[in-house]
């Protein structure tokens, strides 16, 4: 059985009231309606992990870390402070670090080791751009970007890891994937963890990201291997989050 997660990425989002009043109305929503079965996580941006407990009901990511263990890295997190404020996941890889910040495989699999090490689950996002898809190579650059990020693990390691695929053409532009494309990649990404761990695959969750709303977020979840969302835009508002964790 692998677990349902629903994951907000609020990226730099929110100040102060809004975020916490943001968070106590999605346990206020959870609270009405237990949703057992599936995991909520919120990533929020750093100065909220100190400040925002994490529980049983939401879960708290960070949305980055840095790939040394700790050091002269001027306005950067190590992954041992995040563990010491109470994160249990973060994400790495989103595309937006990719773009923006420069970020490689080859530091996205240094921050990894180190989020193992310190017992914080990594959120690891992958996904190709527009013209990366519309030339046919999503499957190419998708296995890449795995066989990259993921080198160097146990199989024992692996199981702590969850990966979200987010086409990058899909996200924040209000153009989701078809739940056919997401599906096909959902199966492709577990077949290339299988290469790795063998059956224990069936046991990674796969989060599907890019543009997921209240109206489509059930047709995805549906989908064999789609075990929930990355989910951006949607999970700054509680009745829209809310509603996408509903839709299972
Ligand atoms: C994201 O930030 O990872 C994301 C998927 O954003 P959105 O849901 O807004 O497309």
């Amino acid at each position: 059985m692998r677990e349902k997660i629903v994951a907000g990425n609020w990226k730099m989002n929110m100040n102060r009231e809004d975020g916490l009043s943001l968070v106590s109305e999605i346990q206020k929503g959870l609270q009405r309606e237990t949703k057992a079965d599936v995991k909520v996580i919120v990533a929020p941006p750093y100065p909220f992990l100190g400040v925002i407990d994490s529980s049983n009901q939401v879960k708290l990511s960070a949305q980055n870390c840095h790939q040394e263990e700790s050091g002269a890295y001027t306005g950067e997190v190590a992954t041992s402070m995040l563990k010491s404020f109470g994160c249990d996941y973060c994400i790495v890889g989103h595309s937006e670090r990719r773009q923006y910040f420069g970020e490689t495989d080859r530091y996205i699999n240094h921050k990894i080791e180190l989020l193992l090490k310190y017992g914080v689950k990594p959120i690891y996002c992958c996904g190709e751009l527009l013209e990366e898809r519309e030339s046919g190579k999503h499957f190419e650059v998708v296995e890449t970007q795995i066989q990259s990020a993921l080198q160097g693990f146990k199989k024992e390691e692996l199981l702590n890891l969850v990966v979200a695929y987010e086409p990058v053409w899909a996200i924040g532009t209000g153009k989701t994937a078809s739940p056919e494309q997401a599906q096909e990649m959902h199966a492709f990404i577990r077949e290339k963890l299988a290469q790795v761990m063998g059956e224990d695959a069936e046991r990674v969750s796969i989060l599907y990201g890019g543009s997921v709303k209240p109206n489509n977020a059930n047709e995805l979840f549906s989908q064999k291997d789609i075990d929930g969302g990355l989910i951006g835009g949607a999970s700054l508002n509680a009745t829209d989050f809310l509603a996408i964790i509903d839709s299972f």
